[in-house]
């Protein structure tokens, strides 16, 4: 079965984790606008290239690219028949701009305690030498602090600064509640809680997914 989806949560909700297991398991593709953005800046596309003169001036790419980046992306034979959205729509213009676009059968909203992902996003660690990820309590390296591969330091970075998670985490609540809002007063709007472990988070989204109706 395939569905149109929409992912929505707060940094640190683990929904693109889920987002690429439900990929994995319906065969549909796992659409993000960052990986949209990389690739057409990459492949040198006319798009491609207002992205990057955008962002290279520090600037946040503006609605209408970022929709017609979108459009384009879902013309592509591998989405015709479904697709989940993360990280779009992030404002009331993408959604009405999608709602013209494609039918969307649900959006999946991530739900989190707050103080849950702060502890999730601040025990973060990043190699300095190879890049892997790590976490100080759900994936910690072997030996504190050097990474378990290359043996370089583990740090902080800039973007899992207590300081920095709660700027983002601001922003987010600040885009999102209009959303929420929006794809609830038009039913098709399913919260999932998301403060539990992997497989009971992805098997609650599943059992969410079998009562639309296909
Ligand atoms: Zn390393």
């Amino acid at each position: 079965m395939a569905y149109k989806l929409i992912f929505l949560g707060s940094p640190g909700a683990g929904k693109g984790t889920i987002a690429q297991k439900l990929a994995e398991h319906l065969q549909i593709p796992h659409i993000s606008t960052g990986d949209i953005f990389r690739s057409n800046i990459k492949n040198r596309t006319p798009l491609g290239l207002q992205v990057e003169s955008i962002t290279s001036s520090g600037a946040l790419v503006p609605d209408e690219l970022t929709i017609a980046l979108v459009q384009d992306r879902l013309q592509q034979h591998d989405a015709s028949t479904g697709y989940i959205l993360d990280g779009f729509p992030r404002t009331i213009p993408q959604a009405v701009a999608l709602d013209n676009l494609a039918s969307i059968d649900i959006a999946i909203n991530f739900v989190v305690p707050q103080e849950v992902v702060i502890a999730r996003l601040s025990g973060r660690l990043t190699c300095s030498g190879c890049g892997r990820g790590y976490h100080k309590i759900d994936f910690p390296p072997k030996t504190p602090n050097v990474c378990d591969i290359c043996g370089n330091a583990l740090i902080t970075r800039k973007d899992d600064t207590m300081e920095a998670i709660q700027y983002r985490l601001t922003v987010y609540e600040k885009e999102t509640a209009p959303l929420i809002q929006y794809y609830q007063e038009k039913h098709i709007l399913a919260n999932l809680n998301s403060n539990q472990n992997l497989e009971n988070v992805f098997m609650e989204l599943l059992q969410t997914l079998q009562q639309v109706n296909k």
